[in-house]
C-alpha cells in the first residue's frame, strides 16, 4: 500500500464543530474526501444542513447536520448521542468552533470575557471530553482542537485578550488530555492557524480594514486559505499519526517565526 492509501480514512466516523462554514467546512470536506463519514456540528442549523447536503453530494459520504451550542453540556452530550446513533462509533473529533471579540482589556465586560472563554475554551473542553469518553471505551480515536497563532503571540493592532487567553488554554488543555489518555489509544493534538480568510475576518469590517497591515508583517504577505489546513488535519485524524499526540501544529506562513 502506498503512502496516500495509508493516509485514507475509509470507514472512520467523526464530527466537526463549527462545521457549517470556514475552516470547519473546509476540513470536513477533506475528511470526507479521505473516506470518513462526518457530522457537521454548528449553532447555525440552516447553514449546517446546507453544508451537509452539499458535502454528501460532492463526496458520496454519509454527512449529516446536528444543531449544537458547544457551550452547553446537554447540547454536546445530545450531539454525541446522535453521532453514535447514526454512525455506531466515533473515530475523529475536530473541536473547532470559535469566536473572537476585539475589545481592549480595560473595557471588556464580564459578559464579553465569559462568552469568548465559554465558546473557545469550555466548548473545546466539553466536546473533547465527550469524544474522549467514547474513544477511551473503543480503545482508539483522534481529537484535533483548533487553537490559533494567537496562543503563541499577541496579535496587533487589534485588542483581543480573551481570545488570546482562550487559545493558549486550548493548547494546554490539549496537552493535558493527551498525557492523561496516552495509553488508551486516544490521541489529542491542536492546530494553530495564522490569519485565514474566513467570515471570522472577512465579515468583520474592523478586521478587514487591518488585512493590509497584517500582510505587511507576515513573511508571506497574504492570508492563508482554509484549504491550506486540510492535509494537516487529515494526517492528524488518521492512523499514520499514531505516535503524534500532545502536540500543537502551527500553520501560519511563518507569522510567528520571528
Ligand atoms: P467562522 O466564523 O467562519 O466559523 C465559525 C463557525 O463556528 C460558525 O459556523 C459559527 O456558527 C460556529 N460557532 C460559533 N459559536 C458556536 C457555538 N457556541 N457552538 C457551535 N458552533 C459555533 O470562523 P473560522 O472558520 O475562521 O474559525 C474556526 C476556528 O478557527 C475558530 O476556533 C477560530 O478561532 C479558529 N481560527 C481562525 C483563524 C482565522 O484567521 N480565521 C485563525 C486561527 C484560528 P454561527 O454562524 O452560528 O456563529
Amino acid at each position: 500500500m502506498g503512502i496516500i492509501e495509508k493516509m485514507r480514512l475509509d470507514g472512520k466516523k467523526g464530527f466537526v464543530t463549527g462545521g457549517a462554514r470556514g475552516i470547519g467546512k473546509s476540513v470536513a470536506l477533506a475528511l470526507c474526501e479521505a473516506g470518513a463519514d462526518i457530522a457537521i456540528v454548528d449553532m447555525d442549523i440552516d447553514e449546517a444542513q446546507k453544508t451537509a447536503e452539499w458535502m454528501a453530494k460532492e463526496t458520496g459520504q454519509d454527512v449529516f447536520a446536528v444543531q449544537t451550542d458547544v457551550t452547553s453540556p446537554d447540547d454536546v452530550n445530545q450531539m454525541v448521542d446522535q453521532v453514535l446513533a447514526r454512525f455506531g462509533r466515533l473515530d475523529i473529533a475536530f473541536c473547532n468552533a470559535g469566536i473572537c471579540i476585539n475589545v481592549p482589556a480595560v473595557d471588556m465586560t464580564f459578559e464579553q470575557w465569559k462568552k469568548v472563554i465559554d465558546v473557545n475554551l469550555t466548548g473545546v473542553f466539553l466536546t473533547a471530553q465527550a469524544a474522549g469518553r467514547i474513544m477511551i471505551k473503543q480503545g482508539s480515536g483522534s481529537i484535533i482542537n483548533t487553537a490559533s497563532m494567537s496562543a503563541h503571540i499577541v496579535n496587533v493592532p487589534q485588542p483581543q485578550c480573551a481570545y488570546n487567553a482562550s487559545k493558549a488554554g486550548v493548547i494546554q488543555l490539549t496537552k493535558s488530555m493527551a498525557v492523561e489518555w496516552a495509553t488508551t489509544g486516544v490521541r489529542v493534538n491542536s492546530i494553530s492557524p495564522g490569519y485565514i480568510g474566513t467570515e471570522l475576518i472577512l465579515a468583520a469590517p474592523h478586521l478587514t480594514a487591518l488585512i493590509d497591515e497584517w500582510n505587511k508583517i507576515g513573511p508571506m504577505h497574504r492570508l492563508g486559505k482554509p484549504e491550506e489546513l486540510q492535509a494537516l488535519v487529515v494526517y492528524l485524524a488518521g492512523d499514520m499519526a499514531s505516535f503524534t499526540t500532545g502536540s500543537d501544529f502551527v500553520a501560519d506562513g511563518a507569522f510567528t517565526a520571528f
